[in-house]
């Protein structure tokens, strides 16, 4: 019988989306009818950008991906997944130090919903080294931005830190 996933959830901080974040969006376009990139609220975690501000960025980082959609969570996941009817949950894995965390939340989540599959994919080479908060850190010290994140996103980080 074939069978095939046609709704991936990518879920994240977002904060903010990177380079890193959009290689794996394009890669995994290509494989699902639609990508559902769903920007996790969570109150208890400090974050630079708010939720809205998040959205805003992939969605003008992103225009040119039809297949895709941006939304935002508070809660678990999977309970997000079930809801829209996703089967799979997508995560990046970059170094050997993202395994570990990667791995209990997918056993998590499994164990929470063994219908719904955590799928990794590797980070590209070029792209492995790039995560939100060494951006932040850059941006927050005047370091140079292209490269790391779209240009969308240069902007509004720089703004941030009263840089112009
Ligand atoms: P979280 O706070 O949930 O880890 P992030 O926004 O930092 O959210 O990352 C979302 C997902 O994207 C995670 O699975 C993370 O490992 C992955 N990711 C982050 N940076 C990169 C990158 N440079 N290349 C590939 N995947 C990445």
């Amino acid at each position: 019988m074939k069978k095939n996933f046609s709704t991936a959830v990518y879920p994240g901080s977002f904060d903010p989306i990177t380079l890193g974040h959009i290689d794996i969006i394009q890669r995994i376009s290509k494989l699902f009818d639609e990508v559902i990139i769903l920007v996790a609220h969570a109150p208890d975690k400090a974050s630079l950008f708010t939720v809205e501000e998040r959205i805003k960025m992939i969605q003008q980082s992103l225009k040119k991906i039809k297949n895709i959609r941006v939304d935002s969570h508070q809660g678990l996941t999977v309970e997000y997944a079930k809801k829209c009817g996703a089967k799979v949950l997508v995560r990046g894995l970059r170094a050997v130090v993202d395994f570990e965390y990667e791995a209990s939340m997918g056993n998590i989540n499994k164990t929470i919903d063994p219908e719904i599959e955590t799928i990794l994919v590797f980070a590209s080479p070029e792209y492995y080294f790039i995560s939100s908060r060494m951006v932040k850190d850059v941006a927050k010290n005047g370091g140079p931005l292209e490269g790391l994140v779209p240009p969308e996103v240069i902007g509004p980080l720089k703004r941030k830190w009263g840089k112009k």
